[in-house]
């Protein structure tokens, strides 16, 4: 955008290995935190989100929820009106009475997000207290939390991230003595959680938990017998307050295609001293199976050019499964924020070539892209648009997150979901 954006190179150590960063600071073309509650909403079957926000920040949640509003949601905006702005209304009043009445209408809400937006941060309301005055009135029956969904300087998967680390303070605490066991971070769909739990129960890590949980009432305990495995690579205030309660970061990248899960069960299994035999023995069909699901897809992939925008913090990992699973070529990978100590595994698999940016000046950037001419850009829906009328094959970054990608039965669908655009592409030259 402006003259006085910053690019800065500096190096990211890894291992042995340093690798410049092209750190920007300038215009960026991102969704806001709200954009998680989307899934979120559908992976805690008994948690409602209420967004203290403005009319924009109920048209995006709209918009982005589609055909899921006919249901019965379970997410809301209590909507500030200018006279809130201008604080000619008690907000603290007016929101209690929103709280009342949507917990009295829903009985079977039992945990309750007070999500927090531009505006209710412009206008510093503390939705901290207002959460602990709720709690007080509406438990044990109804927890209440808050955390904040705003633009501000944030993108889109942060509101994940956001929500997890508040939900962490509010875990049960798992004793010393307990025995040894796994958390799963991250919200994974369903299905896949269901492979991964099967994945370890066969590898005999048997005291295995997911946050977040389905139900609120069973969310996991935590404490220092509590190793975390993260299953999204965007959970870093998440990881942080997991260490504050005493739980033990398993160091691993993320499991996406048939190597990066396999790599990502090995990094647990090695922390619960799972023999190589066992291991072997639970994986490698599975493994299998991915590496041939890829397979169909590396003839069409192999040797194409890639260039990622920083979006939904997915794009270094991704990066890393196309390059070592498919033989793309990555010319930038761009990410919203780098997070060095939880990305280590990736980046050491990336290739030196590649340009790693984080933050965005999202002109400077375009103007790399289009000096690149890459086969494919994976952006987000701002920048899709523009990029497809200068004939640049686009891949929309939230649809990977929207999709079940994770694991090995997922691995083929990953890759189709790069192979598509561009058939679709070459369908249109023909
Ligand atoms: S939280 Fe901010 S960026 Fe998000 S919709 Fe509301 S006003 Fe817009």
């Amino acid at each position: 955008m402006s003259d006085s954006s910053e690019q800065l190179m500096i190096p990211v150590t890894h291992g042995c290995v340093e690798k410049p960063v092209l750190k920007q600071r300038g215009q960026q073309e991102v969704f806001c935190g709200l954009t998680g509650i989307m899934w979120l909403h559908r992976k805690i079957q008994d948690a409602f989100f209420l967004i203290v926000g403005s009319r924009t920040c109920a048209h995006l949640m709209q918009s982005a929820a589609g055909v899921m509003i006919f249901a019965e949601p379970r997410f809301g905006t209590a909507i500030m009106e200018e006279r809130d702005l201008a604080g000619l209304a008690d907000m603290n009043d007016e929101l209690d009475a929103v709280v009342n009445k949507l917990l009295e209408r829903r009985p079977e809400i039992r945990l309750l997000f007070l999500v927090g937006s531009c505006p209710s941060e412009v206008i510093k309301l503390d939705l901290s207290r207002a959460a602990e005055r709720l709690a007080l009135c509406h438990s044990p029956q109804v927890r209440v939390l808050n955390y904040s969904g705003s633009g501000i300087e944030t993108t889109f998967t942060q509101g994940e991230d956001a929500c997890l680390a508040a939900l962490v303070p509010s875990l049960p605490s798992e004793p010393d003595n307990a025995p040894k066991s796994l958390l799963v971070v991250g919200a994974l769909a369903d299905v896949v959680e269901d492979q991964f739990a099967r994945l370890f129960e066969q590898l005999g890590i048997t005291h295995t938990r997911f946050l977040p949980a389905r139900l609120a009432d069973d969310m996991p305990p935590v404490g220092t017998q509590t190793h975390f495995l993260l299953a999204q690579p965007f959970l870093t205030d998440t990881a942080r307050a997991l260490e504050e309660r005493g739980a033990q970061y398993i160091p691993a990248g993320f499991p996406l295609g048939a190597e990066g899960t396999a790599d990502w069960l090995r990094a647990a299994a090695d922390c619960f001293d799972v023999t190589e035999a066992t291991f072997e023995d639970v994986i490698s069909a599975p493994r299998k199976r991915a590496r041939r699901a890829i397979q169909q897809y590396s003839e069409k992939l192999s040797d194409k050019r890639v260039f990622f925008f920083p979006d939904s913090q997915l794009e270094i990992p991704l990066s890393r499964f196309l390059g070592k699973e498919l033989g793309m070529r990555t010319i930038e990978v761009g990410t919203p924020y780098l997070n060095k100590r939880l990305m280590a595994a990736e980046l050491a698999q990336l290739p030196d070539d590649v340009t790693i940016s984080e933050g965005q000046d999202v002109d400077k950037q375009l103007d790399r892209c289009r000096d690149s001419q890459p086969d494919i850009a994976v952006c987000g829906l701002g920048l899709a648009n523009p990029l497809e009328v200068e004939g640049i094959t686009t891949k929309w970054s939230i649809e990977l997150v929207f999709t079940p990608i994770q694991g090995f039965e997922q691995a083929g669908d990953l890759a189709e979901l790069f192979a598509r655009p561009l058939n679709r592409r070459t369908r249109l030259e023909v």
